[in-house]
């Protein structure tokens, strides 16, 4: 037995606490990725629960989950598509698509005048994602979006943040590039829409660059890294499958990476690196200062001599040797359990898999 817990009360937690700070600003939730791994059609309906109607995705499938559920729901696409299927499926699903080229505003222009209707976007400045979206310096390319686009009604105008998570410099300058568009094209006589830029973090940490709205994902789940009185939400729940005690000198795993100093008694848990257990990501290499950094945490780790743990019984226990691909062995020498007791497991809900995901 092994499911996936998801307190629904927590999330409403989160969107209290994050519906009190944003105060009159709206809230866009974002649920790209399935729902942050958690599923979109109930992570809709627990926003929508608490009075949010934007929401964001990446793919039209969780476009068509949301509008199915609430036909009223303003829906965002924030990837931009050119894909004369997918143009025509976000039409027809009456979705709000990014524009972040010439190129994807002419494709969906050309569309919408074809079906005699006129498509609402959101225009895209790209201030140094690098992923999508016009160049703050490509400014009369931007203002032909707005002036030359009879079938296209720009109701909004957005730039997303690489490092919220870090010094407040980088934000700031990018919020700076993202504002000078904004005031060019006022300049230029346009209305430029709702401008929003925040993802979870950066509103978290600096409300004041609100603006019209902000983008939250991650914080619907309390899982940034910043104090802000969310909870944490997701958990694996499995239980024990076997007690054993192992002589000294045995080993655990592959490699044999652990081996008992003395008699041991372990618990086996049939959870793996295969359902996401222990599974991190974000950890790059692309420049040598990321490298050190990886290195650094891990040195960190091993003189503090940080363990991985698993809870079994409310008691926390040590993991022993290389979790396997389906299989966790840890240590319950100290800890009065027995086959079939609750054993939780710490699993990001963007890496579970294999196991059922419950609500409750
Ligand atoms: C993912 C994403 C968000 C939400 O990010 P969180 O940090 O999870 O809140 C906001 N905007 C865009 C463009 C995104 O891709």
């Amino acid at each position: 037995m092994k499911t996936y817990i998801v307190e629904t009360d927590a999330i409403r937690h989160n969107l209290d606490v994050l519906l009190k700070k944003a105060g009159k600003t709206p809230i866009w939730a974002v649920l790209k990725g399935n729902g942050y791994g958690l599923g979109v059609s109930p992570m809709a309906a627990l926003c929508w629960e608490k009075g949010v109607r934007r929401f964001a995705v990446t793919e039209l499938d969780e476009a068509q989950i949301i509008r199915e559920q609430y036909k009223d729901a303003q829906i965002l696409m924030l990837r931009p598509t050119a894909d004369q299927g997918e143009l025509n499926r976000l039409l027809d699903l009456d979705v709000i698509a990014t524009i972040g080229s010439s190129e994807d505003a002419a494709a969906l222009n050309s569309l919408a005048a074809q079906r005699e209707l006129v498509a609402e976007v959101h225009v895209k400045i790209d201030t140094g994602m690098g992923r999508y979206g016009f160049l703050p310096e490509e400014l009369e390319k931007i203002l032909s979006v707005y002036r030359y686009n009879d079938h296209i009604a720009v109701s909004g105008i957005y730039t997303h943040f690489h490092t919220a998570f870090a010094k407040a410099k980088h934000t700031f300058a990018q919020a700076d590039a993202f504002r000078q568009v904004i005031q060019a094209i006022t300049d230029a006589g346009i209305e430029p829409g709702a401008a929003h830029c925040c993802n979870s973090t950066a509103f978290l940490r600096w409300p004041e660059l609100k603006m019209d709205g902000v983008r939250v994902g991650s914080a619907l789940l309390g899982r940034v890294p910043v104090r802000a009185g969310l909870r944490r939400v997701g958990w694996c729940e499995t239980t024990v499958e076997q007690l054993r005690w192992l002589p000294a000198g045995h080993t655990t795993g592959y490699g044999a990476a652990w081996r008992a100093k003395k008699p041991t008694q372990v618990a086996v848990l049939p959870v793996g690196w295969y359902h996401g257990f222990t599974n991190e990501y974000g950890h790059d290499i692309f420049r040598v200062r990321d490298c050190l950094r990886s290195a650094l945490s891990a040195l960190k780790a091993m003189v503090l001599r940080k363990k991985i743990t698993v809870s079994i019984n409310g008691k926390k226990c040590a993991v022993l040797g290389h979790v396997g691909m389906l299989h966790t062995v840890c240590d319950v020498t100290r800890v009065p359990c027995k086959p079939g007791d609750k054993a939780i497991l710490e699993i990001s809900p963007l890496q579970v898999r294999g196991m059922e995901i419950q609500f409750q």
